[in-house]
């Protein structure tokens, strides 16, 4: 078997690299809501663009079961870009992503670091 050399795991590490880590959790985290998501959205795919579906928060928080209403046209174009999810407004982790779109309903925030590079990582569509 092939040795690779890769990260250590579990053996403490700095403060940058905790901080790392939880942002990875937290895109690992909406990564699998965005996986509901692309159930949620298969089951409309028949339909119109134009009709609104009902899409789980991809925000960070793994507690959150938040529901937002989102037209599937604009579902579609977050999903084009793996970095981009939608949350419920005020779900948003500056830390973690900035806000793209802001509509009534729901907000669109785009990744970056860590949590930005997992999300390019784990995306379905790729
Ligand atoms: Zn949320």
């Amino acid at each position: 078997m092939e040795e690779r050399a890769g990260y250590a795991r579990g053996c403490g590490g700095s403060n940058l690299e905790r901080v790392s880590l939880w942002e990875e959790r937290a895109g690992r985290n909406e990564a699998l809501f965005r996986e509901v998501n692309e159930r949620i959205e298969e089951l409309h795919a028949a339909r119109s663009g134009e009709e609104i579906a009902e899409f789980v928060c991809e925000c960070a928080d793994d507690a959150c079961s938040e529901r937002i209403p989102v037209p599937l046209r604009v579902y579609e174009q977050v999903r084009s870009d793996p970095r981009r999810f939608i949350i419920h407004p005020g779900h948003q982790r500056s830390e973690l992503e900035q806000v793209v779109e802001t509509a009534e309903r729901f907000l669109v925030v785009e990744k970056h670091g860590a949590a930005g590079r997992v999300a390019a990582a784990t995306d379905p569509r790729q």
